[in-house]
């Protein structure tokens, strides 16, 4: 069985730890820093044993220099991003298994935020690591990638089953939400949902994983009817100041 341990770190990025219970193999997922995943390491009692990176940016990869040297654990990354992955070991492409334990993960390749982004699926877990490809009622910014490009690889995700549950990589969801509602101002799931937002936010409580069903039914990007209206949205929230 796959366990997801969420540790929240800087302003608004979450680092996920993965332990297989079966096999007691771990990973961690976008690393932005070392400190915060060796002191769950030693709380939890687990070796770490391997770094999924999503992509190079770095609040993603900023500790892997330091939990390798402390872990000596390997990194895995993009195939066709491995030239900016620190200390790659496992490159990875469309299509290929990465097999944490008995856990086993889908590669798909998300380009778009970045050239050589990649999202870990778990099928039997129902998990998808994302990074900063899809976020709750938002998606990555284009820095690398074009709408068209962003727009084919939401569509990857959008064709996975509806209950699987999104770990994202930033807490962004209320202010994605603000700027959902300018687009779709009636959407009763949309207003039904940032009011739930506001709620846990007050409390500072996290509004992520959540299901892709409920993307589904509140993200503009998502529900957009073509890659030229997906890239309109894209340019208002670029633009956006809510
Ligand atoms: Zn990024």
């Amino acid at each position: 069985m796959l366990k997801v341990h969420q540790i929240p770190v800087l302003s608004d990025n979450y680092i996920y730890l993965l332990h297989d219970t079966d096999t007691e193999q771990t990973a961690v997922v976008d690393p932005a820093v070392a400190e915060p995943v060796l002191e769950a390491l030693q709380s939890l009692d687990l070796s770490l044993n391997y770094i999924l990176n999503t992509h190079h940016h770095s609040d993603h990869i900023g500790g892997n220099l330091k939990l390798k040297a402390a872990t000596a654990c390997q990194v895995v990354g993009a195939e066709s991003d491995k030239k900016r992955i620190p200390l790659i070991d496992i490159t990875l492409k469309e299509g290929d298994v990465f097999q944490l334990g008995s856990e086993a993960a889908t590669i798909i390749e998300t380009d778009g935020h970045t050239i050589g982004h990649i999202a870990f699926w778990f099928k039997n877990a129902e998990a998808l690591f994302c990074g900063d490809t899809l976020f709750a009622m938002g998606c990555g910014r284009l820095f690398e990638g074009s709408a068209e490009q962003m727009w084919q690889s939401l569509n990857k995700l959008t064709a996975l089953p509806t209950n699987t549950q999104i770990y994202c990589t930033h807490e962004y969801t209320e202010a994605n939400g603000r700027f959902a509602l300018t687009i779709e101002p009636k959407n009763a799931d949309l207003k039904f949902r940032m009011q739930q937002v506001k709620a846990q936010r007050a409390q500072g409580l996290a509004t992520v994983p959540f299901s892709l069903a409920e993307e589904l039914a509140t993200n503009p990007f998502l529900r957009a009817e073509s890659s030229s209206s997906f890239a309109e949205i894209r340019t208002k929230k670029d633009n956006f100041n809510g």
